[in-house]
């Protein structure tokens, strides 16, 4: 094995905050799994909570809670302030121009799906085509192919390379005068792969079509500014970016939103409701049918401060050395060969080991005390386009340090040995 980064404090005493407090500052990482110190490698399902987000949401329960946008009294009206608040937390943190264009959601699927009815319904044809890559989640395929069938719709898919990037050759070829939407990922959660978002939404604007970005696995990791990628939809989940689960965000154009249907009905997406007609509340409101998610809203402003105030750009710098050293360390195991190899890349070590069946790998991981996904991961089209029925991924968060990598790497060769 290479020891020429196994100095685990020379690379951590570059980092622009303290790992080790900021370790403290997510409980659930202190607590021993099977005996073993929990190393929690599976944040490309879902994140960990700060302290200051779990205090947020009970502070909100204990202190403000009541319904929103209804009530005069004060505690209504405490609640509405702190979910408005919350929302133009989330609309600075991706550089929007308005708050009415940040709609919440349940998380990336309900933003995809809200785009797929809405906006697929009320401004998209029989024979338009739209473009997703062969790198997709789920959450970002199957919404695309019941339109497509609904609606006669061609869905076009972008090829990836052997080394999971995505080719864009390829790309250029299949847009033309029908493309009407591009539906992308940021980075693919199977893969770690970054896909060239800004080359490929002008690209798409060229030809006239509208580009949603999948965010989901991005929101995390790297910097977003929806003016500057100029996309005209993202989506993205309060989970992945340590804040609760159930929200989610889709952000739209104005304009756009503006001029879509209502995707769901109910209470407080109306203006005036009477059995001659209804007419349908403003942006945001518009798109947020029933009581939202509120406490899930305030818990997602909160972990959006919390990774503000460390610094996106310090995250994104201090995976990266941790990815780079866990790629060199696991890719010394015999046998082991890590499938994703894209030169832009990030918080994603997706593997297979010869021999060795992915679920065994894993449940012997655990057993060890190291958190890991084994599966499709959701992106069955990838698992089929490299040959395999699944991997073992280890997936990076802010929290996660060269200690991790280095129980992971201890925890696979153990279990490789006793496994072959
Ligand atoms: N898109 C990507 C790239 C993902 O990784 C995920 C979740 O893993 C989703 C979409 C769906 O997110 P959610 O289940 O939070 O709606």
């Amino acid at each position: 094995m290479n020891a020429s980064l196994s100095s685990n404090n020379s690379l951590e005493n570059d980092l622009a905050f303290d790992i080790e407090a900021v370790r403290r500052d997510f409980p659930i990482l202190s607590q021993s799994i099977s005996g073993h110190p929990l190393v929690y490698l599976d944040n490309g399902a879902s994140t960990q909570k700060p302290q200051c987000v779990i205090d947020t949401v009970s502070n909100y329960y204990e202190n403000d809670n009541a319904n929103v946008h209804r009530g005069i009294h004060e505690l209504s009206q405490r609640a509405t302030d702190r979910f408005e608040a919350a929302r133009s937390t989330v609309r600075k943190f991706i550089n929007a121009e308005s708050d009415a264009e940040i709609i919440f959601t349940s998380g990336t699927t309900e933003a995809i799906n809200l785009v797929a009815h809405s906006y697929g319904l009320g401004h998209l044809s029989k024979g338009d085509e739209v473009l997703i890559s062969a790198m997709e989640h789920h959450s970002n395929i199957v919404p695309w192919q019941l339109l497509s069938q609904q609606m006669g719709l061609e869905l076009k898919i972008i090829p990836i390379t052997l080394a999971g990037e995505l080719d864009y050759p390829a790309f250029l070829e299949l847009l033309g005068p029908k493309t009407k939407l591009l539906a992308i990922t940021q980075l693919s959660n199977a893969l770690g792969s970054i896909t060239p978002l800004k080359e490929m939404i002008d690209a798409a604007h060229a030809v006239n079509a509208k580009v949603l970005v999948d965010g989901a696995q991005a929101i995390a990791h790297t910097k977003v500014d929806v003016r500057a990628l100029d996309c005209d939809f993202y989506a993205f989940s309060g989970h992945k970016i340590f804040s609760p689960t159930g929200i989610g965000i889709l952000y739209g154009k104005r304009e756009l939103l503006e001029s879509m249907p209502p995707y769901q009905s109910g209470g407080d997406m109306i203006k005036v409701v009477s059995f001659s007609g209804t007419t349908f509340n403003e942006l945001p409101y518009k798109f947020e049918a029933g009581t939202p998610n509120i406490a899930g809203s305030i818990g997602l402003a909160a972990g959006i401060d919390y990774v503000t105030k460390l610094g996106i750009e310090n995250i994104a710098a201090h995976e990266h050395t941790v990815l780079e050293y866990a790629t060199e360390k696991m890719l010394a195991i015999d046998g082991l060969r890590i499938i994703g190899t894209a030169k832009d890349k990030a918080g994603v070590l997706s593997f297979e080991i010869d021999g060795v069946h992915a679920a065994d790998l894993g449940t012997l991981l655990d057993h060890q005390g190291v958190a890991v996904r084994v599966g499709h991961h959701c992106a069955m089209p990838v698992m089929e386009f490299f040959g395999v029925s699944s991997t073992t991924r280890a997936s990076l968060a802010l929290y996660n340090n060269t200690a991790d990598i280095d129980a992971l790497v201890t925890a696979t060769v153990k279990a490789a040995e006793m496994l072959a």
